[in-house]
């Protein structure tokens, strides 16, 4: 690496990653990102002010922490992409008090902003021009260890188990694994349960934290919340509109597009597709005869 590595910091990548997104939207739409890099909120970053004032914002101290190598530029890149899918999900339109629904939208920032990593690293000019810089690799499999591990970091940095606002870790985890595969089923255009599991595997082995997941899952069970009130707290936010953020070039819709349908029946119907696939590919490559039962009841529970 040259020496015009040494001077990248957070506030670089989300600038980058910011301008990138805003690239995706037709310019007639004139799609802009609110967004503050320089105040002294205890947080490092989050989204402020409700309906078209929402914002977002990144501590000062968050902003100038350094860039030494691929692994920081994904932590920075995890971190603006969060609060990007806040803001393009029109999160802060959206009041409730209760915890469960404060989880579901936390549990779909980070799967929806890991799709949005997905397509930055993928096709964003700025990010991919970060990524050659600190080498990130060009195999999707590495690619996906390189998450696993800034995510350990992260979670080292910033979360914490102790919230009820959140799902803990091992479930975080699983959201983000949920968005990467969701990406690459669409890029490749395959549906692979085996990809999803690989995903999986990758990303809790190269981040180290098999150790963690015991007692993860010993003191915080995985929870029993509602994710069909994924539906029903977006639906409404689309305010009949084809998609909550208008604009998204066509090329991006099958991956990061904000349009939610209300009929749930296709959703269903979705599903059950997704879970006879899963069943007839457990079946083929003979994963574990835990991950296809799971895949039964979750196919009886559509009924
Ligand atoms: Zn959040």
């Amino acid at each position: 690496m040259g020496n015009d590595m040494a001077n990248y910091f957070y506030e670089d990548v989300f600038k980058s990653a910011i301008h990138d997104l805003e690239s995706f939207y037709k310019e007639e739409y004139a799609f802009r990102v609110k967004v503050n890099y320089s105040d002294n909120y205890w947080q490092h970053a989050s989204i402020v002010g409700r309906n078209e004032n929402s914002t977002i914002r990144f501590s000062s101290d968050c902003c100038s922490q350094r860039i030494n190598d691929s692994r920081d530029l994904f932590v920075a890149l995890l971190i603006v992409c969060h609060e990007l899918a806040h803001f393009l999900n029109h999160h802060n339109y959206f009041i409730s008090s209760e915890d469960e629904d404060n989880r579901i939208i936390e549990a779909w920032a980070d799967n929806f902003g890991s799709k949005i990593f997905m397509v930055l690293i993928t096709f964003g000019e700025k990010t991919s021009d970060l990524c050659k810089k600190f080498e990130v690799p060009e195999h999707a499999g590495d690619r996906v260890n390189l998450i696993g591990d800034a995510f350990k970091k992260l979670c080292n940095m910033f979360y914490r188990n102790e919230s009820k606002k959140y799902h803990y870790r091992i479930e975080r985890m699983m959201h983000i694994c949920a968005g990467i595969s969701s990406f690459l089923q669409f890029y490749w255009g395959r549906l692979d349960i085996q990809l999803t599991v690989d995903i999986y595997l990758r990303l809790y082995e190269s981040s180290g934290m098999y150790d963690i997941i015991e007692t993860d899952l010993e003191f915080f069970p995985p929870s029993n919340d509602n994710f069909d009130k994924i539906i029903d707290i977006h639906f409404p936010l689309q305010n009949n509109q084809p998609a909550i953020t208008l604009g998204l070039k066509k090329q991006y819709r099958k991956y990061i597009d904000t349009a939610f349908l209300k009929d749930l029946s296709m959703i269903k119907d979705y599903r059950r597709v997704f879970y006879q696939t899963a069943i007839a590919q457990a079946e083929k490559y003979e994963v574990s005869e835990n991950l296809k039962e799971f895949f039964e009841d979750k196919l009886k529970e559509l009924g």
